[in-house]
């Protein structure tokens, strides 16, 4: 690969090829029917699929880039150790290594450069056979800030050509853009995307006060963002601390990079750096556009706000 494509470009570009080779896994546990369930915590579970994908993305992204800080959800350090040959993946996406690197991100080191990894996004939904809803996530954070990332989706049907692809990326880049899917304009009337299998009385009534057309129950944070960015809902709101720096720092680096907008509920941005906790205690408010994002931040009451504030 050359190394005259700056550093964020060429680790977007191996995060494009090593997230699809995750996919890749993620089905092959599925289709041997082995899942191999943990339960880390209440309503949190870890499978067979979330460690290995995990596996696969650390050393294939540490072999190429071996000082850059990367943080994968899973802990799994039984498994730790070597990764067969087929899973490390050292492909580059030709699309995204030919991209006109921002200025702004011209001179970043790997040293500079925190990654944040959820192998396997909606582990509930992936168990129960919600498979549309898993994705694969990888977000690029410098200085702290979200400004590349990856949403895979490995059970996407899609046609290319004549030909039938199960599988499809998404990506963006700060100043750049977004690609990997049509973007499409916000639904005329106010649709919310929100949790699936992880809501709870606060979390309802952060709903409720949205005076929404509808309410849209998915898994994942990165299959609610892909909504946002394909115009099936226009506001995704979580009022509970139970999403983490691996669930939104590629999924807000890829909406904003296409004009959207990514806080936690009472408007504030989260930080990536490595040292920040992990949980996203004061939830997720996310929306296609800053107006919307200003209408749901105005909605949910003050003392809803402070409740999740001081948890
Ligand atoms: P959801 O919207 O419920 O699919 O959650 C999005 C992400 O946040 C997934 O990775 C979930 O596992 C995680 N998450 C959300 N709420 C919780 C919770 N109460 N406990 C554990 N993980 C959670
Ligand atoms: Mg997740
Ligand atoms: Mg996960």
């Amino acid at each position: 690969m050359s190394t005259s494509v700056p550093l964020v470009v060429r680790l977007l570009a191996s995060s494009v090829s090593i997230a699809g080779r995750a996919g890749k896994i993620v089905r092959d546990v599925m289709s041997k029917g082995e899942l191999g369930i943990v339960e880390k915590g209440k309503d949190d579970y870890q499978t067979e699929a979330d460690r290995s994908a995990q596996r696969c993305i650390i050393a294939s992204l540490a072999a190429q880039y071996p000082k850059i800080n990367i943080i994968g959800e899973e802990d799994n350090p039984e498994n730790e150790g070597e990764v067969c040959t087929e899973w490390l993946s050292t492909d580059a996406d030709k699309e995204i290594l030919s991209l006109e690197c921002p200025p702004f991100l011209q001179g970043v080191k790997e040293e500079d450069i925190v990654v944040w990894v959820d192998p396997l996004d909606g582990t509930s939904e992936y168990t129960q056979g919600f498979l549309e809803h898993v994705t694969v996530l990888i977000g690029i954070s410098v200085n702290e800030k979200p400004v590349a990332g990856v949403i895979h989706q490995p059970y996407y049907k899609n046609l290319v050509g004549n030909e039938k692809k199960t599988g499809r990326t998404i990506w963006g880049l700060q100043e750049v853009g977004v690609g990997g899917f049509t973007p499409a304009p916000p639904p005329s009337s106010l649709i919310i995307t929100t949790t699936r299998s992880h809501s709870n009385p606060v979390v309802e009534k952060a709903l409720q006060v949205m005076n929404a057309a509808q309410i849209l129950r998915v898994g994942g944070a990165g299959y609610k963002v892909l909504q946002l960015l394909e115009g099936l809902a226009s506001v995704y709101v979580f009022a509970s601390p139970g999403c983490k720096k691996w669930d939104t720092c590629a999924p807000e680096a890829i909406l904003t990079a296409a004009g959207g907008k990514l806080t936690d509920i009472l408007g504030n941005n989260y930080k990536y750096g490595a040292s920040v906790s992990r949980p996203n205690k004061t939830g997720v408010l996310a929306a296609v556009n800053d107006e919307l994002h200003d209408y749901a931040l105005n909605r949910i009451p003050q003392e809803l706000k402070e409740k999740l504030a001081n948890k």
